[in-house]
């Protein structure tokens, strides 16, 4: 009747009075959750169109509108769009998107937030001092995760808490109380992890277990846990870190042991866990597989690592050979008499002529069309080339083995396997081999096979001499052609033109 100069309401009037005790008649509430039908929707519009007894205002809340049936929207609407003057409506809801465009165009609209954790403890703290009850924060702090961001949640479970534990509330009481799993037990499973312990994480699991807790819960604790790890690696988002003073300190203090890496890795598998929780027929065993891969994370990151450093190593001597090999072209003799003078002073120049070797002797596509032999260069260089470490002799059994071996490696890449399950592999002379291709187009793409096999073959069969040559096996006539590739083989090999613009044109299939 009378509002402040804020517009606040008075609390002296009669209107005020009777809304603070509930019997206002100017204030309607329906709940749409049970209230949802056309029927229900008739009568409050019907309702909606008697002027209020007293005051100018009769305010409708419809609490949980996104449950109104379209039907029941579809006659409200009408009264929305031109409601009688004295009619205001407060629609509640949490979902907002299930709320007709319509309906949302003649709102307006106030979105409201969770609570922020802090928010909650600020307010139980000062409901603990107004009802004389003694409360540590942490466990103020667990109340106010526990609620979610709602306050009546916070109060009532709150509430709960001090039935039980008779005016003291103490982080240990509260934990119990709730079925919340002990902070310890997480920060206890990340030093674990850190130190690689599958041992230890498996056993706090198992304490966990046997305290009654529910594994899926502890698989989502423990991404938080985590998450919160992450958060205080940067200033930046430190403010999402929602536990209480003692809590923070600890995390802040275990974050400095975890890299980033690790803790990316670690979220991840544990959110693995929790997606693939419920479809596991062994859940603990499903837990425990994703635990000992946590502790193993920093393991495989040391052995990545090494493994990488070890193929850099390896890629700048080969890059440096090269140069120093394509630098000096004739270096090689004085090498040699290098070489000899103190045979075990420089690694074998050997190794770092493979590339320029086996680029260099490549037999030339023009040769092989016109019909001049296959000779390779290798053979008249391998007399020079006294210095290979390795010239163990093979035989075609050993060969075969190799190659097998060879191509089993290559399972993965179906294609490249089925193409090396066509070739014939022959042993020719004591170090050649030679590879029996399909077709020409196998033939001039061997280069970019020749190396990783001939590698490969000289390490298995411990020969450093051997070396590979490749030829177009005789096609049967009347051959099917399956493959993109065999059937431009054919083309190719009606149409020599065809190859030359291939060639020219640098194109591939
Ligand atoms: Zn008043």
């Amino acid at each position: 009747m009378s509002p402040t100069p804020e517009m606040e309401p008075c609390d002296n009037c009669d209107s005020c009075k009777g809304f603070n005790q509930s019997r206002s008649y100017n204030i309607h509430e329906l709940d749409a959750a049970s209230n949802n039908s056309v029927e229900d929707i008739r009568s409050l519009i019907e309702q909606v169109r008697i002027p209020p007894q007293m005051g100018q205002y009769s305010v409708y809340i419809i609490d949980e509108v996104h449950m109104l049936s379209s039907a029941a929207f579809n006659a409200f609407l009408k009264t929305l769009e031109e409601p009688p003057r004295h009619a205001l409506f407060v629609l509640a809801t949490t979902e907002k998107h299930k709320i007709l465009p319509t309906i949302l165009s003649r709102c307006q609209i106030f979105d409201f937030n969770r609570i922020q954790v802090q928010d909650i403890v600020g307010h139980l703290k000062y409901v603990a001092l107004s009802e004389n009850v003694f409360a540590e924060e942490d466990a103020l702090n667990i109340i106010a995760q526990k609620a979610d961001g709602g306050m009546r949640d916070a109060l009532s479970i709150f509430d709960q808490v001090v039935s039980f534990s008779g005016g003291r509330i103490t982080y240990q009481q509260t934990i119990n109380n709730l079925n919340v799993l002990d902070y310890e037990y997480y920060f206890r499973l990340v030093d674990g992890f850190l130190r690689g312990d599958i041992a230890s994480s498996l056993l706090v699991f198992n304490d966990i277990i046997h305290h009654g807790f529910d594994g899926h819960n502890f698989v989502a604790g423990l991404s938080s846990h985590f998450r919160d790890l992450l958060v205080c690696q940067d200033p930046q988002t430190l403010s999402l870190l929602e536990v209480g003073a003692s809590i923070r300190d600890r995390y802040q203090k275990q974050t400095t042991d975890c890299s980033l890496e690790f803790l990316y890795k670690a979220i991840e598998i544990a959110s693995k866990c929790d997606t693939g929780y419920k479809q596991s027929k062994n859940q603990r065993l499903h837990v425990e597989i994703a635990l000992m891969n946590m502790a193993n994370i920093l393991r495989e990151m040391q052995e990545k690592q090494a493994l990488l450093n070890a193929k850099e190593h390896l890629q700048q001597a080969r890059v440096s050979n090269a140069l120093q090999a394509s630098a000096i072209p004739n270096a090689q003799p004085t090498a040699k008499t290098q070489e000899q003078a103190s045979p075990s002073s420089t690694p074998s120049p050997e190794k770092s002529s493979i590339r320029e070797r086996i680029i260099g002797n490549m037999p030339k596509i023009s040769d092989a069309l016109s019909g001049k032999p296959l000779v390779n260069k290798q053979e008249a260089q391998k007399t020079e080339n006294p210095t290979s470490n390795r010239s163990k002799p093979f035989d075609e059994k050993q060969l075969d083995s190799a190659w097998k071996t060879y191509r089993e490696n290559q399972k993965t890449n179906t294609r490249l396997y089925t193409m090396l399950g066509s070739w014939v592999v022959k042993k020719i002379e004591n170090e050649l081999v030679e590879f029996q291709l399909t077709n020409r187009v196998q033939f001039d793409q061997f280069d970019s096979y020749r190396e990783p096999i001939v590698l490969f073959l000289r390490d298995v069969l411990e020969n450093d001499t051997l070396n590979a040559r490749p030829v177009v096996a005789e096609a049967p006539k009347k051959k099917t052609l399956y493959t993109q590739s065999e059937k431009y083989g054919f083309l190719a090999e009606k149409f020599p033109l065809a190859e030359t613009i291939r060639e020219r044109f640098k194109l591939d299939l």
